[in-house]
C-alpha cells in the first residue's frame, strides 16, 4: 500500500460515520444506496435508503413490484428516472442472472441506469474488484490535493483524477480506500473553508501550498438553464356525498416526472393571467362546459431543478356542474383521502399541502 492509502485507509477506520449500507458487502442493499444518494444528501437519503431495503428486501420483490409504488417511495427525492432505472435493471437480473446480482464491473456496468461510478462503487465495495470510485467528493479531494489546476468536470479532468486515484489506490482493499475517499472528501475537503489546519495531508497538499484550496476544483462553463412556464389547474367539484373531488394525469414519457401524476396543465412561453387562461383552447375545450368558477386569487411557485427553471401559477377551479361524459380520458379523479396512493413531484405535493386544508374549511 502507498503511505497515502494506508494513512488514509487508518483515518476511515477511526472517523467513518457509521451508515447501514457500510455494514454489509450486499450488493443489492449497495446498489440502492448508491443511486439514492446520488444527487441526495446522506441525512435526506438514509430514511429513503431504510424504508427501500425494508419494502423490498431482495431484488426479485423489486423487479415484481408495481412502479406506481417503487415511485411512491421515492417521492421527494427527484430526478425519478433513478427509480424507473433500477426498477428496469432489477428485471434485468431476474431475467439474465436468475435473481443472482452480476459480481464484475463489466456486468453491472450493462444494467439499466448504471454508469461508471455505480458500477466501479458496486464492484469495489460488494467484490473487492479494484475499480476507483469518482464522486464529486472524491474530484474536489484529489484535485486540491495534487493541485490539478483543469476543469475537473471534462472527460479529460475526470480521467486525470481517476489516474491519480488508481495510482493511489495500488494494494489497498478496493472497498475501503474507495470508500474512505469518498468519506474524506465529504467530512474534511468540503467545498467551503475545508478544516486544512487539522488535515492529515496538509503536509502534502498541492493546492494548501500554493494558496489555492478555494479555487480548486476548477469547473467549466455552467449549465444552462431553461426556464419553462407551466399554468396548472386545481379543477374539483363536490360529489354527492359532499366530499371533494379533484383531477390528476400522469406524466408521459420523454419530459421530467415520466410516470408521477400532476394537476392538468397549459404549459405555454409565460404564466397566463385570467383573461389569458380563460380564452384559451385548453379551457374552451375541456373545462368551460362543466360550468367553471375559478377563484380570483392563484398561487406562484419557482421550482428549481438542475437543467430546468419551473415557473408554475396554480388556478383553483370549482365546476359547478361536471359532467363525467365530457371529461378529458386522462384525467383521474381522486378524493383528498386517496390521492397520495398516486406518485407525485414535490411542486405538486407542496401544492396539495396548501389548498386541500384551504378548501377543507
Ligand atoms: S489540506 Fe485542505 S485542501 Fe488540502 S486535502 Fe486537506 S482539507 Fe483538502
Amino acid at each position: 500500500m502507498t503511505k497515502f492509502s494506508t494513512h488514509l485507509t487508518n483515518w476511515y477506520r477511526n472517523n467513518a460515520r457509521d451508515l447501514p449500507w457500510r455494514n454489509t458487502r450486499n450488493p443489492y442493499q449497495i446498489w440502492i444506496s448508491e443511486v439514492i444518494l446520488q444527487q441526495t444528501r446522506i441525512n435526506q437519503g438514509l430514511a429513503y435508503y431504510l424504508r427501500f431495503v425494508d419494502r423490498f428486501p431482495t431484488i426479485d420483490l423489486l423487479a415484481n413490484a408495481d412502479q406506481q409504488e417503487i415511485l411512491l417511495l421515492w417521492q421527494g427525492l427527484g430526478y425519478y428516472s433513478r427509480a424507473r432505472n433500477m426498477h428496469e435493471a432489477a428485471k434485468q437480473v431476474l431475467k439474465i442472472y436468475d435473481g443472482v446480482f452480476p459480481s464484475t464491473y463489466d456486468q453491472i456496468i450493462k444494467l439499466k441506469g448504471v454508469g461508471e461510478y455505480t458500477a466501479a462503487a458496486i464492484a469495489s465495495i460488494a467484490f473487492g474488484e479494484p475499480k476507483v470510485v469518482v464522486d464529486g467528493n472524491v474530484l474536489r479531494f484529489l484535485s486540491r490535493l495534487h493541485g490539478y489546476t483543469q476543469p475537473v468536470n471534462s472527460a479529460r479532468g475526470k480521467t486525470a483524477i481517476r489516474e491519480i486515484a488508481e495510482k493511489l489506490l495500488q494494494d489497498a482493499e478496493p472497498a475501503i480506500f474507495n470508500q474512505a475517499l469518498m468519506e474524506f472528501g465529504a467530512l474534511y475537503c468540503v467545498p467551503r473553508n475545508p478544516d486544512c489546519i487539522n488535515c492529515i495531508f496538509s503536509n502534502s497538499c498541492q493546492a494548501l501550498a500554493l494558496g489555492i484550496v478555494n479555487d480548486l476544483p476548477v469547473k467549466s462553463k455552467k449549465i444552462v438553464v431553461k426556464k419553462r412556464f407551466l399554468n396548472y389547474l386545481f379543477l374539483y367539484y363536490y360529489n354527492e356525498n359532499n366530499q371533494i373531488i379533484f383531477f390528476i394525469q400522469q406524466r408521459g414519457k420523454g419530459d421530467i416526472w415520466h410516470g408521477l401524476f400532476d394537476l392538468p396543465l397549459i404549459e405555454d412561453d409565460k404564466c397566463y393571467d385570467f383573461d389569458t387562461l380563460t380564452t384559451s383552447e385548453y379551457w374552451n375545450e375541456n373545462i368551460s362546459s362543466h360550468e367553471p368558477v375559478i377563484s380570483t386569487t392563484y398561487k406562484d411557485f419557482t421550482h428549481q431543478l438542475t437543467h430546468q427553471q419551473l415557473n408554475t401559477r396554480f388556478f383553483t377551479v370549482k365546476l359547478e356542474n361536471y359532467n363525467p361524459l365530457l371529461t378529458k380520458k386522462e384525467w383521474v379523479e381522486v378524493t383528498f383521502e386517496n390521492h397520495k396512493q398516486y406518485p407525485t413531484s414535490r411542486l405538486i405535493e407542496n401544492y396539495l399541502t396548501i389548498i386541500i386544508p384551504s378548501l377543507m374549511k
